[in-house]
């Protein structure tokens, strides 16, 4: 029988309070048993806390849904699951989802879920979420969608889905997009229609992605930061500029030194919701551009960072590589998804 298959990665939604704090103990059948739910398809994944991960670990999580997915089921019979629902962390959820937008190319939903309070609360949230998800990834309504971000009986497409809450319960939201479906007593609701992602490019599972840093701007940013990570390797730096995506003019003119070297930056803003653009001189994202770095539209630093590491990998790390992967990033980001 095709079923509902579940990669359990730990997070809030299996931690119980341990001597030094939270820890994720539950397994996946564990989150199974506690919801009233049957899957025979159970893979556990012993990672920690989310926020602890690397880019490689995110990577391991994607390349696990590949592999529990299968090639794409082809008529009927298929033993291959229908779809996967992932329990995540909350902390980094929003990331791992969208690098798997970005690295699968599957019209089977993939649903990823946690929770806010933990495995012993008294008031459990994980049950209700893994319920609501494997609803999400049953419904021909999430086909063809991408991976997905299901919690609190909201569902989100990768691109835009933000942690937004660090308790209540109400965690997610996509700012300036809101959610694409709901989903109430296991009933899935369109509330608009979505339109899948294009994947970046098809890396393949032994690819390395990239280091790609984040450096804030604020008042009085300087240089420093930018050069750390350059000199620690850096292929690529995402800067997460106030509003449109501006900056300081010390910050601009070692941006032109960084890309003129080779290192691929990308503009992204500290503002939750709409797009950057290069509107300012005297350190504005005029400048910016001027300086040689591309525009991230509405992504936000975190996901914009996944996706110019996906971007550089394979590039080669020649300048013309990199330049090429800056604008693949920049074109991408632009997709009216
Ligand atoms: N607070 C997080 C969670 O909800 C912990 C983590 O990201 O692993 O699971």
């Amino acid at each position: 029988m095709p079923d509902v298959a579940l990669v359990a990665t730990g997070g809030t939604i299996a931690s119980t309070q341990e001597h030094g704090g939270r820890t994720p103990t539950s397994s996946g059948r564990d989150l199974l048993a506690q919801a009233g739910l049957n899957a025979s398809n159970v893979h556990d994944l012993d990672l920690g806390g989310s926020f602890a991960w690397s880019l490689e670990t995110m990577r391991q999580v994607v390349e696990r849904v590949r592999d529990v997915l299968g090639p794409s089921a082809s008529g009927s019979g298929s033993t291959r699951p229908t779809g996967v629902v992932v329990t995540h962390g909350t902390d980094t959820m929003e990331e791992t989802v969208f690098l798997a937008s970005l690295l699968l190319d599957e019209r089977r939903p993939v649903v990823f879920t946690g929770a806010q309070e933990p495995y012993d609360s008294h008031a459990p949230d994980g049950p209700g979420n893994l319920k609501d998800a494997f609803a999400v990834a049953s419904s021909p309504k999430a086909r063809g969608r991408g991976p997905l971000l299901c919690f609190d009986g909201s569902v989100f497409t990768a691109r835009g889905v933000s942690k937004v809450e660090t308790l209540s319960k109400h965690a997610f939201d996509a700012p300036g997009r809101g959610p694409a479906l709901r989903v109430h007593d296991g009933r899935v609701t369109e509330l608009h229609p979505m339109r899948p992602l294009p994947p970046l490019r098809n890396v393949p599972p032994d690819t390395g992605l990239p280091r790609v840093d984040i450096v804030a701007s604020y008042p009085g940013a300087d240089a420093v930061t930018l050069r750390a990570s350059a000199d620690a390797g850096a292929a690529g730096i995402v800067l997460a500029a106030p509003g449109t995506g501006n900056t300081t003019p010390a910050v601009v003119a070692e941006v032109a030194r960084l890309t003129a070297a080779g290192t691929a930056v990308l503009v992204c803003s500290r503002v939750p919701s709409g797009p950057v653009l290069p509107l300012y001189a005297g350190g504005g994202g005029a400048d910016l551009l001027a300086a040689g770095a591309v525009f991230g539209d509405d992504l936000s630093p975190w996901q914009g960072r996944l996706l110019l590491s996906v971007a550089l990998a394979g590039s080669g790390g020649t300048t013309n590589g990199v330049v090429r992967a800056a604008h693949t990033v920049g074109d991408w980001a632009k997709n009216p998804s």
